[in-house]
């Protein structure tokens, strides 16, 4: 069992299965990163913080262990349901030596509703096994450090370092992909890649805040099968060849309009 935890859990993504956030066609309507990108990247953030000024992470956590939990548990869900799971999971599981002792089967069903459960547990206990044999317990604030604990990939580590740490990082998750690539500020779907595109374009002190950005326009506006394009603050930055033809600029519609979620 605790050979079975310490291994680096696979990420929690079905075979086969289309990357979630693409539309279909998406790979073939590819667009090329622009020229003057770095100034493009400005403009796009200018406009969509005046868009979406409450752009924030939207998982709830109040220490930096929970963040890291709550960031494992959202592979492949959404933040509500994350938080609906971790409001009673975080009452029972205060450290990493309670999550490190948990039994594999009741964690499992208590992070059921996060989906890929079985993995998230296994990846949890063995993550925190990690923090309290290596760590005194402590979650690490350091890139290298927090990839080498079981479960935690580059993006995962990038939000707690942004979050929890307030340090320059750019979290790549299915939103940034599409919405980067869309907008030419990159051309490829490697979130490594990605990550050193954006990172390059954007000023450090912004990355945290970049990525809320992203996210909120992936998540509310830029959507991956149906894009509301004639209500997008970027519209006239956005290079994707598939984007409808505006009739008439559309209201601004801000995400406090949570009609809009999908
Ligand atoms: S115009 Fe449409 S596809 Fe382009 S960034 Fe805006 S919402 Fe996304």
């Amino acid at each position: 069992m605790r050979r079975k935890a310490q291994q680096k859990t696979r990420r929690p993504t079905s075979r086969g299965a289309r990357r979630p956030g693409r539309a279909r066609g998406e790979r073939t309507r590819r667009v090329r990163i622009r020229p003057n990108a770095a100034e493009a990247a400005r403009r796009i953030l200018a406009r969509l913080e005046r868009h979406y000024p409450d752009a924030r992470i939207e998982l709830a956590y109040e220490t930096p262990l929970q963040l890291l939990v709550a960031t494992i548990l959202s592979a492949q869900c959404t933040d509500q349901r994350v938080n609906q799971v971790t409001r009673t999971l975080f009452q029972k599981y205060r450290t990493a030596a309670d999550f490190a002792r948990a039994d594999p089967a009741v964690l499992m069903a208590e992070i059921r509703p996060s989906g890929f459960y079985r993995n998230k547990a296994w990846a949890i206990i063995g993550c925190c096994q990690r923090l309290v044999a290596e760590h005194g317990g402590e979650v690490p604030g350091t890139m290298e450090a927090l990839t080498a604990l079981p479960g935690v990939w580059r993006k995962t580590a990038n939000v707690v370092l942004g979050n929890a740490f307030g340090k320059p990082a750019l979290a790549v998750d299915t939103h940034v992909i599409r919405v980067a690539n869309r907008l030419g500020l990159t051309a490829t779907d490697d979130p490594d890649r990605i990550e050193q595109d954006l990172c390059a374009l954007i000023p450090p002190a912004r990355w945290a805040q970049a990525t809320h950005l992203f996210i909120f326009h992936g998540r509310y506006t830029c959507k991956a099968l149906r894009p509301l394009c004639d209500r997008c603050p970027v519209y006239e930055d956005c290079l994707w060849p598939a984007k409808p033809k505006r009739q008439a600029p559309g209201p601004a519609l801000r995400p406090a309009a949570r009609a809009v979620r999908g």
